[in-house]
Protein backbone atom coordinates (compact mmCIF):
# COMPACT_ATOMS: atom_id res chain seq x y z
CA UNK A 1 0.00 0.00 0.00
CA UNK A 2 1.40 3.37 -1.26
CA UNK A 3 1.67 6.50 1.45
CA UNK A 4 -0.60 8.19 -0.66
CA UNK A 5 -3.55 5.56 -0.22
CA UNK A 6 -2.95 5.69 3.39
CA UNK A 7 -3.40 8.88 3.76
CA UNK A 8 -6.32 8.36 1.81
CA UNK A 9 -9.75 7.99 4.28
CA UNK A 10 -10.65 4.11 4.64
CA UNK A 11 -14.34 4.02 3.60
CA UNK A 12 -16.47 0.80 5.33
CA UNK A 13 -19.15 -0.55 2.23
CA UNK A 14 -22.17 -2.12 4.14
CA UNK A 15 -24.54 -3.75 1.95
CA UNK A 16 -25.93 -7.33 1.27
CA UNK A 17 -26.11 -6.67 -2.72
CA UNK A 18 -23.31 -7.32 -4.66
CA UNK A 19 -24.11 -5.22 -7.43
CA UNK A 20 -24.39 -2.45 -4.73
CA UNK A 21 -21.39 -3.19 -3.39
CA UNK A 22 -19.67 -3.55 -6.33
CA UNK A 23 -20.46 0.05 -7.75
CA UNK A 24 -19.96 1.80 -5.11
CA UNK A 25 -16.42 0.42 -4.38
CA UNK A 26 -15.77 1.62 -8.09
CA UNK A 27 -17.17 4.99 -7.58
CA UNK A 28 -15.21 5.56 -4.50
CA UNK A 29 -12.11 3.97 -5.40
CA UNK A 30 -11.88 6.18 -8.31
CA UNK A 31 -11.99 9.55 -5.94
CA UNK A 32 -9.02 8.33 -4.32
CA UNK A 33 -10.81 6.47 -1.51
CA UNK A 34 -9.76 3.30 0.23
CA UNK A 35 -12.57 1.05 0.93
CA UNK A 36 -13.69 -2.24 2.31
CA UNK A 37 -16.83 -4.27 2.15
CA UNK A 38 -18.81 -6.02 4.44
CA UNK A 39 -22.20 -7.70 3.15
CA UNK A 40 -23.51 -7.99 6.19
CA UNK A 41 -24.31 -6.57 9.56
CA UNK A 42 -22.34 -8.69 11.98
CA UNK A 43 -19.49 -8.76 9.52
CA UNK A 44 -19.53 -4.85 9.41
CA UNK A 45 -19.29 -4.63 13.38
CA UNK A 46 -16.40 -7.43 13.25
CA UNK A 47 -14.39 -5.06 10.87
CA UNK A 48 -15.00 -1.77 12.42
CA UNK A 49 -13.69 -3.46 15.81
CA UNK A 50 -10.66 -4.90 14.06
CA UNK A 51 -10.05 -1.11 11.69
CA UNK A 52 -11.85 1.55 12.75
CA UNK A 53 -12.86 3.38 9.35
CA UNK A 54 -13.09 6.84 8.64
CA UNK A 55 -16.58 6.68 7.42
CA UNK A 56 -19.30 3.83 7.05
CA UNK A 57 -21.81 3.84 3.79
CA UNK A 58 -24.38 1.52 5.84
CA UNK A 59 -27.33 -0.01 3.83
CA UNK A 60 -30.55 -0.07 5.97
CA UNK A 61 -32.26 -2.96 4.56
CA UNK A 62 -30.33 -6.24 5.16
CA UNK A 63 -31.44 -9.09 6.33
CA UNK A 64 -30.52 -10.95 10.35
CA UNK A 65 -29.23 -7.21 11.86
CA UNK A 66 -30.71 -4.35 9.87
CA UNK A 67 -28.35 -1.08 9.30
CA UNK A 68 -30.14 0.49 12.10
CA UNK A 69 -29.56 -1.76 14.54
CA UNK A 70 -25.55 -1.84 13.12
CA UNK A 71 -25.68 1.77 13.78
CA UNK A 72 -27.12 1.90 17.06
CA UNK A 73 -24.40 -0.79 18.21
CA UNK A 74 -21.37 1.29 16.89
CA UNK A 75 -22.30 4.65 18.36
CA UNK A 76 -23.00 2.62 21.71
CA UNK A 77 -19.31 1.12 21.86
CA UNK A 78 -17.57 3.82 23.87
CA UNK A 79 -14.11 2.11 22.76
CA UNK A 80 -14.50 3.80 19.45
CA UNK A 81 -13.42 6.86 17.42
CA UNK A 82 -16.15 8.67 16.05
CA UNK A 83 -17.08 7.18 12.75
CA UNK A 84 -19.35 8.65 11.05
CA UNK A 85 -22.41 6.63 9.14
CA UNK A 86 -24.19 7.77 6.31
CA UNK A 87 -27.67 5.62 5.87
CA UNK A 88 -28.23 4.28 2.07
CA UNK A 89 -31.91 3.75 2.09
CA UNK A 90 -34.50 2.64 -0.46
CA UNK A 91 -37.31 3.89 1.24
CA UNK A 92 -37.46 7.81 0.83
CA UNK A 93 -40.00 8.32 3.69
CA UNK A 94 -39.86 10.40 6.41
CA UNK A 95 -40.13 7.82 9.00
CA UNK A 96 -37.11 5.85 7.55
CA UNK A 97 -34.86 8.75 7.99
CA UNK A 98 -36.19 9.80 11.28
CA UNK A 99 -35.60 6.19 12.59
CA UNK A 100 -31.93 6.11 11.27
CA UNK A 101 -30.84 8.99 12.06
CA UNK A 102 -32.27 8.14 15.87
CA UNK A 103 -30.46 5.05 15.65
CA UNK A 104 -26.82 7.10 15.22
CA UNK A 105 -26.51 7.40 11.55
CA UNK A 106 -24.99 10.96 11.00
CA UNK A 107 -26.50 11.54 7.78
CA UNK A 108 -28.50 9.57 4.66
CA UNK A 109 -28.64 9.42 0.81
CA UNK A 110 -31.29 7.95 -0.58
CA UNK A 111 -31.39 4.86 -3.80
CA UNK A 112 -30.79 4.86 -6.29
CA UNK A 113 -28.22 6.88 -5.28
CA UNK A 114 -27.05 10.01 -6.50
CA UNK A 115 -22.84 10.10 -6.48
CA UNK A 116 -22.59 14.07 -6.67
CA UNK A 117 -24.70 14.01 -3.69
CA UNK A 118 -22.72 11.21 -2.20
CA UNK A 119 -19.76 12.45 -2.52
CA UNK A 120 -20.64 16.16 -0.88
CA UNK A 121 -22.35 14.09 1.98
CA UNK A 122 -19.29 12.54 2.78
CA UNK A 123 -16.60 15.11 2.50
CA UNK A 124 -18.75 16.90 4.97
CA UNK A 125 -19.12 13.86 6.91
CA UNK A 126 -15.39 13.33 7.17
CA UNK A 127 -14.59 17.48 7.56
CA UNK A 128 -17.01 16.91 11.05
CA UNK A 129 -14.39 13.49 11.59
CA UNK A 130 -11.44 15.73 11.40
CA UNK A 131 -12.87 17.88 13.90
CA UNK A 132 -14.09 15.21 16.32
CA UNK A 133 -10.56 13.57 15.49
CA UNK A 134 -8.83 16.74 16.78
CA UNK A 135 -11.19 17.61 19.72
CA UNK A 136 -10.88 13.68 21.24
CA UNK A 137 -6.88 14.11 20.65
CA UNK A 138 -6.26 17.44 22.34
CA UNK A 139 -8.49 16.28 25.01
CA UNK A 140 -5.73 13.61 26.19
CA UNK A 141 -2.70 15.43 25.50
CA UNK A 142 -0.84 17.96 27.42
CA UNK A 143 -0.49 21.10 25.11
CA UNK A 144 3.08 21.94 25.49
CA UNK A 145 4.90 18.09 25.73
CA UNK A 146 2.73 16.39 23.68
CA UNK A 147 2.85 13.82 26.07
CA UNK A 148 -0.07 12.37 27.65
CA UNK A 149 -1.96 14.77 30.15
CA UNK A 150 -2.59 13.21 33.66
CA UNK A 151 -6.12 12.63 33.45
CA UNK A 152 -5.74 10.37 30.33
CA UNK A 153 -2.48 8.70 32.08
CA UNK A 154 -4.73 7.59 35.21
CA UNK A 155 -7.08 6.22 33.04
CA UNK A 156 -4.64 4.20 31.37
CA UNK A 157 -2.66 2.98 34.07
CA UNK A 158 -6.67 1.68 35.01
CA UNK A 159 -6.38 0.02 32.29
CA UNK A 160 -3.06 -1.77 32.74
CA UNK A 161 -3.49 -2.09 36.37
CA UNK A 162 -6.66 -4.39 35.98
CA UNK A 163 -4.71 -6.28 32.95
CA UNK A 164 -1.66 -7.22 35.08
CA UNK A 165 -3.74 -8.00 37.96
CA UNK A 166 -6.38 -10.41 35.62
CA UNK A 167 -3.08 -11.71 33.53
CA UNK A 168 -0.82 -11.81 36.62
CA UNK A 169 1.46 -9.73 34.24
CA UNK A 170 3.76 -7.03 36.29
CA UNK A 171 3.62 -3.50 35.49
CA UNK A 172 6.17 -0.88 36.70
CA UNK A 173 5.40 2.47 37.53
CA UNK A 174 8.28 5.59 37.38
CA UNK A 175 7.73 9.04 38.24
CA UNK A 176 10.15 11.23 37.54
CA UNK A 177 10.96 14.94 38.60
CA UNK A 178 13.03 17.93 37.05
CA UNK A 179 15.15 18.92 39.79
CA UNK A 180 15.57 22.42 40.91
CA UNK A 181 13.19 23.34 38.01
CA UNK A 182 12.03 26.63 39.64
CA UNK A 183 15.48 27.32 39.79
CA UNK A 184 15.43 26.81 36.28
CA UNK A 185 12.68 29.28 35.52
CA UNK A 186 13.37 32.14 38.17
CA UNK A 187 17.53 32.40 36.69
CA UNK A 188 16.38 31.57 33.23
CA UNK A 189 12.48 32.86 32.19
CA UNK A 190 9.36 30.10 31.86
CA UNK A 191 9.78 30.19 28.03
CA UNK A 192 13.34 28.42 28.63
CA UNK A 193 11.60 26.39 31.19
CA UNK A 194 9.06 25.11 28.98
CA UNK A 195 11.80 24.25 26.18
CA UNK A 196 13.46 21.96 29.13
CA UNK A 197 10.31 20.44 29.91
CA UNK A 198 9.64 19.99 25.95
CA UNK A 199 13.21 18.47 25.28
CA UNK A 200 12.94 16.35 28.53
CA UNK A 201 9.50 14.81 26.97
CA UNK A 202 11.33 14.02 23.94
CA UNK A 203 14.27 12.16 25.73
CA UNK A 204 11.72 10.15 27.52
CA UNK A 205 10.26 9.39 24.27
CA UNK A 206 13.71 7.84 22.80
CA UNK A 207 14.06 5.86 25.69
CA UNK A 208 10.74 4.48 26.24
CA UNK A 209 9.02 1.60 23.95
CA UNK A 210 6.01 2.01 22.02
CA UNK A 211 3.97 0.26 24.15
CA UNK A 212 4.65 2.43 27.06
CA UNK A 213 2.75 5.16 28.30
CA UNK A 214 4.27 8.54 29.08
CA UNK A 215 2.17 11.62 30.29
CA UNK A 216 3.13 14.96 32.45
CA UNK A 217 1.66 14.34 35.66
CA UNK A 218 2.20 18.24 36.93
CA UNK A 219 4.40 20.68 36.65
CA UNK A 220 8.07 19.31 36.11
CA UNK A 221 6.56 16.02 37.33
CA UNK A 222 6.45 12.90 34.64
CA UNK A 223 5.19 9.29 34.71
CA UNK A 224 5.64 6.43 32.44
CA UNK A 225 3.86 3.34 32.54
CA UNK A 226 5.61 0.45 31.98
CA UNK A 227 3.53 -2.78 30.77
CA UNK A 228 5.09 -6.25 31.09
CA UNK A 229 7.79 -5.05 33.14
CA UNK A 230 9.36 -6.46 36.54
CA UNK A 231 10.79 -3.83 39.23
CA UNK A 232 14.67 -4.15 37.86
CA UNK A 233 13.83 -3.31 34.30
CA UNK A 234 11.37 0.02 35.81
CA UNK A 235 14.94 0.77 36.90
CA UNK A 236 16.90 0.12 34.34
CA UNK A 237 14.61 2.34 32.23
CA UNK A 238 14.66 4.81 34.74
CA UNK A 239 18.74 4.82 35.30
CA UNK A 240 18.86 5.31 31.00
CA UNK A 241 16.55 7.80 31.41
CA UNK A 242 17.86 9.62 34.22
CA UNK A 243 21.87 9.15 32.31
CA UNK A 244 20.14 10.44 28.93
CA UNK A 245 19.16 13.82 30.74
CA UNK A 246 22.64 14.20 33.04
CA UNK A 247 24.40 14.04 29.37
CA UNK A 248 22.16 16.31 27.53
CA UNK A 249 22.31 19.78 26.40
CA UNK A 250 19.71 22.14 26.69
CA UNK A 251 19.37 24.30 24.35
CA UNK A 252 17.58 27.47 23.99
CA UNK A 253 17.98 30.69 21.94
CA UNK A 254 20.20 32.33 23.59
CA UNK A 255 22.09 29.15 25.32
CA UNK A 256 22.82 25.73 26.36
CA UNK A 257 21.83 24.22 30.00
CA UNK A 258 22.31 21.00 32.20
CA UNK A 259 19.64 19.79 33.67
CA UNK A 260 19.06 16.55 36.19
CA UNK A 261 16.24 14.13 37.31
CA UNK A 262 15.35 12.24 40.24
CA UNK A 263 13.39 9.05 39.92
CA UNK A 264 11.09 6.60 41.80
CA UNK A 265 9.98 3.21 40.58
CA UNK A 266 7.45 0.83 41.79
CA UNK A 267 6.41 -2.12 40.28
CA UNK A 268 2.86 -4.81 40.88
CA UNK A 269 3.32 -7.02 41.67
CA UNK A 270 4.40 -6.35 45.71
CA UNK A 271 2.90 -7.68 48.88
CA UNK A 272 2.09 -3.96 49.92
CA UNK A 273 0.79 -3.06 46.62
CA UNK A 274 -2.98 -4.00 46.26
CA UNK A 275 -4.43 -1.05 44.34
CA UNK A 276 -3.48 1.16 41.35
CA UNK A 277 -3.38 4.17 43.94
CA UNK A 278 -0.83 2.00 45.93
CA UNK A 279 1.19 1.44 43.33
CA UNK A 280 1.47 5.47 42.12
CA UNK A 281 1.82 6.10 45.83
CA UNK A 282 4.50 3.66 46.06
CA UNK A 283 6.66 5.49 43.12
CA UNK A 284 6.09 9.11 44.02
CA UNK A 285 7.31 8.14 48.06
CA UNK A 286 10.29 6.71 46.32
CA UNK A 287 10.87 9.96 43.99
CA UNK A 288 10.66 11.77 47.49
CA UNK A 289 13.39 9.28 48.56
CA UNK A 290 15.43 10.54 45.68
CA UNK A 291 14.66 13.78 46.34
CA UNK A 292 15.66 13.91 49.49
CA UNK A 293 19.04 11.95 49.54
CA UNK A 294 20.43 14.19 47.10
CA UNK A 295 18.62 13.96 43.55
CA UNK A 296 19.79 13.12 40.15
CA UNK A 297 19.17 9.28 41.13
CA UNK A 298 16.95 6.78 40.87
CA UNK A 299 15.29 5.26 44.05
CA UNK A 300 13.18 1.84 43.69
CA UNK A 301 10.29 1.25 46.18
CA UNK A 302 10.92 -0.80 49.52
CA UNK A 303 14.22 -1.47 48.78
CA UNK A 304 16.78 -0.63 52.11
CA UNK A 305 17.70 2.71 51.51
CA UNK A 306 13.94 3.32 50.80
CA UNK A 307 13.04 1.87 54.02
CA UNK A 308 15.60 4.04 55.86
CA UNK A 309 14.13 7.09 54.31
CA UNK A 310 10.71 6.41 54.63
CA UNK A 311 9.68 7.31 57.60
CA UNK A 312 10.71 11.04 57.19
CA UNK A 313 8.48 10.34 53.73
CA UNK A 314 5.21 9.95 55.61
CA UNK A 315 6.27 12.60 58.39
CA UNK A 316 6.79 15.31 55.76
CA UNK A 317 3.91 13.97 53.06
CA UNK A 318 1.75 14.20 55.91
CA UNK A 319 2.04 18.11 56.36
CA UNK A 320 1.86 18.52 52.83
CA UNK A 321 -0.71 18.78 49.89
CA UNK A 322 -3.08 15.92 49.62
CA UNK A 323 -2.47 15.63 46.26
CA UNK A 324 0.72 14.75 46.45
CA UNK A 325 4.26 16.43 45.26
CA UNK A 326 3.52 19.85 46.13
CA UNK A 327 5.60 19.51 49.36
CA UNK A 328 8.43 17.61 47.10
CA UNK A 329 11.68 19.22 47.16
CA UNK A 330 12.42 20.90 43.54
MG1 LIG B 1 -30.13 -4.18 1.24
Amino acid sequence: MSTEQGNSPLVLIVDDHPDNVEVLQARLDALGYRTACASDGETALQMVAESPPDLILLDVMMPRMDGNEVARRIKADKSLPFIPIIMQTALDSTQSKVFGLDSGADDYVTKPINYAELQARMAAALRVKALQDRVAQMAITDALTGLYNRRHLDERLDEMFEHSVRLHEPLSVVMFDLDHFKKVNDTYGHQVGDVVLTQFAQLLKHVARDIDRIGRYGGEEFMVLLPGTVLDAGVTFAKRARQEVETHQFEYEGGVLECSISAGVAAYPHPRIHTRQQLVKAADDALYVAKTTGRNRVVRFADPEFNANVKEVDDQHAHGAVDGGAARPG
